[in-house]
């Protein structure tokens, strides 16, 4: 099944939320709504988001405060941010950016270029998420057509093992933390064990074969794919 990517609006005007709620869903977005910084915070707790729709005026903490907060915290920093702000607020959307948030969006806006929006920061802050080819020494993998090939012949991989690797894939050479897979793998470490990866890792170098060598463990450190392999 396709990943639909997980959209936390954080929007404590219902209006607003809920047409913001129907375009993403219908547009593939699975969005989950909460209508200040504390129900936010649960919610990014439980399960990490793909992207955050954060509005700059909510009652309690400000956007532009939770938007500080997830940049300095080492779980939710890779998080894109899409921040809502009012007509003309020009200050606004700077302090927005300087506090880390990858984009604004003045409301009132339409819905295409919301989704506009979130499909280019999710492009530029999360390439996995798109459905590019990728390719590592002469191991191919294609989001589009959900398929694996090795030195020309295909590879048979189960949906978390196909995830992770497109994850390595993409980010090829750099060492990744188990933790660091799990939150961009899983999208949430709270219920499932580091091990756990371990577990997949192992699954994943049986079903590449000979291209298993290809995926490195750095001991004490996590794990790699590499096309440079010794
Ligand atoms: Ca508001």
């Amino acid at each position: 099944m396709k990943h639909l990517p997980r959209v936390l609006v954080v929007e404590d005007e219902p209006a607003i939320a809920e047409l913001v709620c129907v375009n993403l869903r219908h547009n593939g977005f699975t969005p989950v709504w909460v209508d200040d910084g504390e129900a936010a915070q649960r919610e990014i707790d439980a399960m990490l988001p793909d992207l955050i729709l954060l509005d700059w005026m909510l009652p309690g903490r400000s956007g532009l405060e939770l938007a500080r907060r997830w940049r300095g915290d080492a779980r939710t920093r890779a998080v894109p941010i899409l921040m809502l702000t009012a007509r003309g607020d020009e200050p606004d959307k700077v302090a927005g950016l300087d506090a880390g948030a990858d984009d604004y969006i003045t409301k009132p806006f339409s819905t295409q270029e919301l989704l506009a929006r979130i499909r280019a920061v999710l492009r530029r802050r999360a390439p996995e998420k798109t459905d590019e080819a990728v390719q590592v020494g002469q191991l191919l993998l294609d989001p589009g057509t959900h398929r694996v090939s090795w030195r020309g012949e295909p590879l048979k991989l189960g949906p978390t093992e196909f995830k992770l690797l497109h994850y390595l894939m993409k980010n090829p050479e750099r060492v990744h933390s188990r933790a660091q897979l799990l939150d961009r793998v899983w999208g949430d470490h709270v219920f499932i064990e580091e091990r756990t990866v371990d577990v997949h890792v192992k699954r994943l170098r049986e079903a590449l074969g000979t291209a298993g060598v290809l995926v490195e463990t750095v001991r004490g450190a996590g794990y790699r794919i590499t096309a440079e392999t010794r």
